[in-house]
């Protein structure tokens, strides 16, 4: 028998190759931008027809390529990029397969026109399903154009597959956008069927951010900044109200290259946590910047996939950063313009000094604090007021002195401080809007749902039932880390009789419950002795609070995947917080503003929505102008 086995001619292997590299015109688009990036373009413009079906083109004003080069960037496998294997695990340039342009003059009708930097001529190729048809000389503006007409014109099969225009225009737009994010100083244009979509002037990544989404991001951002001697993580997340509830508004990007990766959306996304709910998705632009000998790119031709080899520490410094991020923006609620993540040295990788900054922000929306005369608050009568239900029900019943002694005594910075007879001592200037004062009677409640407070710039609008919930929320997730939950007893110990699988349940989260501050007998099969309940909750009926706890503990199980401890101290702070509707004094409603205040998160109520509003005397005014 005579031998049979041939080597494919290239222009086969190169249609075989463009399977892979050239599924539809976003991915031509790509491998042209990114093309144009490597050869150092400032300037780079986009034109497309019919959604890139009848025409994609790229403009570049990068370094050009010599006649040679140029003839050569068709073969297969043929790279300016990388010369050994050595090379293929520093990779910082985009392409280094050097089968892109191969592959799509397999399967388009392609025409480059290049010329270097200083050269007197430039050299125009067209090739057509790897064929060359013309090369020559012509006079051509300095960098390279490279248009790619009729894609799969010799593959019908494809051609047929591709999909409707818009749908290919979406992934036109979508790799476009994240090209242009990677790049914020490089300039952009995109221009569909003669009418410009995008002209994107170089600038700062939060330019960049509103040039491709609108200015409505202006507002919406949040920098996001960490150095670790691992990596580094630097950015931008949108506020939780900023959510979606669709997906398509992520991007993470390594070392410049965009990347899916669902696990690295987890991350971000847990450090959302509490912040909003969780079927809605924040937008974010993450770029993290890792040695390239801890990452693997080169798991899939399209590339957008990628393997580190310490996956967890990469998890758990995206999820503290945004965490931090997301703190911080307490302190500066709207982002100023003018600053840019890229450019400002917020702070450095230091715990220390961090956790200082923590406290800062934790403690002092800054544009209360400036409200030195949010004024309503100081009041050394309020010392001597008799506990109240109240104060029972947020100071664990122990009063306010204990309570402020408890503080002294404890971690300052995690147990956050309460205005209290110890005011005077414990007192920084920065709290001065957390003082309660009675007497003014500038604070007051509206439709028995909102608390007004004065400030010298305007009104503040909390709502009483998302802001106690936040307060609540944060108390036990203390409660729970530190197991410091006090008890009060109950008089009368009731007993539960559970369902088995709810039983199950309850000694599944025992110690956790215990550390709220609940005393819990097993008591016979499937029943439970409630000996006692946590200290600052104020119940009539410790078996119905008892209940209604293990119903919500269930319902977030099922609906929200939370952890044990984070349910149940949502779970709580949702049974035992106040609800709307219910009159509030003025002590009372002090209290909560207060304590809001020295939230780590007071902009947000459990579900995302929003636990105040300020009403800046500008709006004020602005009613009144005609
Ligand atoms: P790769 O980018 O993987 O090297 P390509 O097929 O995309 O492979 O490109 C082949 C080569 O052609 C590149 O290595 C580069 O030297 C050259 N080249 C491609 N596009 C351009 C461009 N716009 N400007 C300058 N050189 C280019
Ligand atoms: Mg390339």
């Amino acid at each position: 028998m005579s031998d049979i086995i041939q080597l494919l001619p290239d222009a086969i292997a190169n249609q075989i190759a463009a399977g892979e590299v050239v599924q539809r015109p976003a991915s031509a688009l790509k491998e042209l931008m990114e093309n144009a990036i490597d050869a150092g373009a400032s300037q780079v413009q986009v034109l497309v027809k019919e959604a890139g079906k009848m025409l994609i083109q790229v403009i570049d004003n990068g370094k050009g390529m010599t006649m040679t080069d140029a003839r050569m960037s068709f073969e297969r496998h043929a790279t300016s990029k990388i010369r050994s294997s050595a090379d293929l695990f520093a990779i910082r340039t985009f392409g280094f397969r050097g089968e892109a342009l191969a592959s799509i003059a397999a399967v388009a009708q392609v025409e480059m026109k290049t010329r270097e930097k200083g050269a007197e001529l430039g050299t125009l190729i067209q090739i057509e399903g790897s064929e060359i048809k013309k090369q020559e000389l012509v006079s051509c503006q300095e960098g390279t154009s490279i248009s790619v007409k009729n894609l799969f014109f010799n593959v019908p099969a494809r051609r047929n597959f591709l999909k409707s225009n818009p749908v290919e225009m979406k992934h036109l737009v979508d790799e476009f956008q994240r090209v242009a994010l990677a790049y914020s100083e490089i300039g952009f244009n995109f221009i569909q069927n003669d009418m410009e979509l995008y002209n994107l002037q170089p600038g700062k990544l939060s330019q960049r951010i509103v040039g491709l989404f609108g200015k409505n991001y202006q507002g919406q951002l949040v920098a996001c900044k960490e150095e670790t001697p691992h990596l580094n993580v630097r950015g931008y997340v949108g506020k939780p109200e900023n959510s979606k509830k669709t997906r398509g508004e992520q991007f993470f990007f390594v070392n410049n290259r965009f990347i899916k990766s669902n696990y690295l959306h987890h991350a971000v996304a847990n450090a959302y946590e509490g912040l909003m709910p969780s079927d809605m998705h924040p937008f974010y632009v993450l770029f993290l910047e890792i040695d390239p000998s801890h990452i693997d790119i080169n798991v899939h031709p399209t590339k957008t996939e990628i393997k580190f080899d310490d996956e967890r520490t990469v998890y758990a410094v995206i999820r503290s950063a945004v965490k931090q991020a997301l703190g911080a923006h307490n302190v500066v609620p709207t982002l100023d313009f003018s600053l840019d993540v890229n450019f400002t040295e917020n702070w450095k990788y230091d715990s220390g000094k961090r956790q200082e900054i923590n406290l800062e922000n934790t403690l002092v929306p800054d544009d209360l604090a400036k409200e030195k005369s949010y004024k309503s608050f100081q009041n050394p009568s309020f010392k001597k007021q008799s506990v109240s239900g109240w104060e029972k029900l947020f100071e664990g019943g122990t009063g306010l002195s204990e309570y402020s002694q408890k503080i002294t005594r404890e971690d300052e910075k995690d147990f956050l401080t309460f205005p209290s007879k110890a005011s005077e001592e414990l007192s920084r200037p920065s709290l001065d809007f957390g003082k309660l004062e009675e007497s003014t009677g500038t604070t007051f409640q509206v439709e028995l749902n909102y608390i007004i407070g004065q400030m010298s710039t305007g009104l503040l609008i909390i709502d009483q039932q998302a802001a106690h919930e936040r307060i609540l929320y944060e108390r036990y997730s203390r409660q729970l880390s530190q197991a410091s939950g006090a008890s009060q007893q109950c008089l009368f110990p009731p007993h539960v009789q559970l369902a088995p699988g709810d039983f199950a349940l309850v000694m599944d989260i025992k110690d956790e419950l215990h550390s709220l501050g609940f005393v819990l007998v097993e008591f016979g099969k499937d029943t439970l002795l409630i000996q006692g309940v946590p200290a600052d909750v104020q119940v009539t009926n410790e078996k119905a609070l008892f209940e209604g706890l293990l119903e919500q503990y269930k319902h977030f199980k099922s609906e929200l995947s939370l952890d044990k401890r984070e349910n149940l101290a949502r779970s709580l702070a949702k049974k035992s917080s106040i609800k709307r509707g219910i009159k509030l004094n003025t002590q009372e409603m002090e209290t909560i503003v207060a304590q809001l205040f020295s939230c780590q998160n007071p902009n947000y109520g459990l579900s995302g929505n929003k636990t105040f509003v300020k009403l800046d005397i500008q709006k004020i005014q602005a009613f009144f102008n005609r």
